[in-house]
């Protein structure tokens, strides 16, 4: 099918996105991939007066690792994820992310902030970046503002950017060298959106568990962070029981739907085991990372 009719600009600099955005009062939509938005208009889901396309703006297309923190640009795409040194390094959790969102095509082409901003409650990086503590940097007529990720999703391809504002970045902390993390995801196929998936993040502190986060896809209406979880390791000695105890809690926070992918109670199971499944890799990659 296709989309309804609309107008596009191709603006050259940010202000000028912001000014378009500003201009057109919630009738124009920002276009990084296209691989979200693009459908939507052809399956006329929803449609839209204006598309601003940011394709044209230098400078957003890089991944930084500096001061502590990894920058994520709005142009970077998933396959750029996917081959950086920094991500399948320094960041475990985001560099398995990437190679696992959809299909190699759809990887050449969309982004990682995109996804932030379509808040899919199926977006692989949302959980992800939960996990790892992320936040969005956002430019609006009203200035520049920091988000975290947590606070971007209020429902099903709802969020609290403003009409007027567009994500330049997204910014993780540097988790620092007695870390591991996971994403463990199951799919129907390959290049299909998650049945259910878990993103786990560990910082190890003299033989503890420090800093860690867990973030669920697939099984709720947003991605879900697994609180209880996260507050039931913190300070505790990395043991097969406190592992398993996470996993349950982990479970608990899932509110899944039984749909064409499983039934709740079947994602609710994959939730507990790819959760204790993934606390176990990430403590052996940083207890590697201790020695
Ligand atoms: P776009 O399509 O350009 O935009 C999507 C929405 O976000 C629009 O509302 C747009 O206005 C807004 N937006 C985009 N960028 C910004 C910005 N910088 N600031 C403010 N708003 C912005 N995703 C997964 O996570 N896992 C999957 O398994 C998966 N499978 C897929 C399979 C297929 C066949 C397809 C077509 C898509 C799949 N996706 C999956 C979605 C894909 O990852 C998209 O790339 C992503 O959701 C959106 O990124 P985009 O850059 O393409 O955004």
């Amino acid at each position: 099918m296709y989309p309804p009719r609309f107008d596009y600009l191709a603006p050259t600099t940010i202000e000028e996105v912001v000014e378009a955005l500003g201009e057109r009062a919630g009738d124009a939509k920002v276009m990084a991939g296209g691989q979200s938005l693009i459908p939507v208009l052809k399956l006329r889901i929803a449609s839209v007066g204006t598309i601003v396309d940011l394709n044209g703006v230098a400078g957003l297309d890089g991944i930084v690792d500096a001061d502590g923190e990894l920058r994520i640009g709005a142009l970077v795409r998933h396959a750029q994820a996917e081959r950086s040194p920094v991500l399948t390094k320094r960041y475990g959790l985001l560099g398995e992310t990437a190679r696992l969102v959809a299909d190699p095509l759809v990887r050449n082409r969309g982004t990682v902030c995109g996804s932030l901003a379509h808040a899919d409650p199926q977006g692989d990086w949302g959980s992800a970046l939960l996990a790892a503590r992320g936040s969005v940097v956002v430019r609006g007529s009203g200035g520049e503002r920091t988000i975290p990720v947590e606070e971007i999703a209020i429902g099903p391809f709802m969020t609290t950017l403003q009409p007027d504002e567009v994500i330049v970045e997204v910014r993780v902390p540097d988790p620092g060298p007695r870390t591991g993390g996971s994403y463990l995801k199951l799919e129907r196929k390959v290049g299909d959106f998650a049945t259910a998936a878990v993103g786990v993040q560990v910082t190890l502190e003299n033989g503890h568990v420090g800093q860690v986060g867990i973030g669920l896809t697939g099984v709720g209406a947003t991605n879900v962070r697994a609180s209880a979880a996260e507050d039931a390791l913190r300070g505790a000695a990395p043991t097969d029981d406190a592992i398993r105890e996470a996993a349950e809690l982990a479970a608990s926070a899932a509110e899944p739907q039984s749909d064409h992918r499983g039934s709740a109670d079947y994602k609710r199971n994959v939730v507990r085991v790819f959760c204790e499944r993934g606390l176990r890799t990430a403590i052996s990659a940083a207890q590697a990372g201790e020695e």
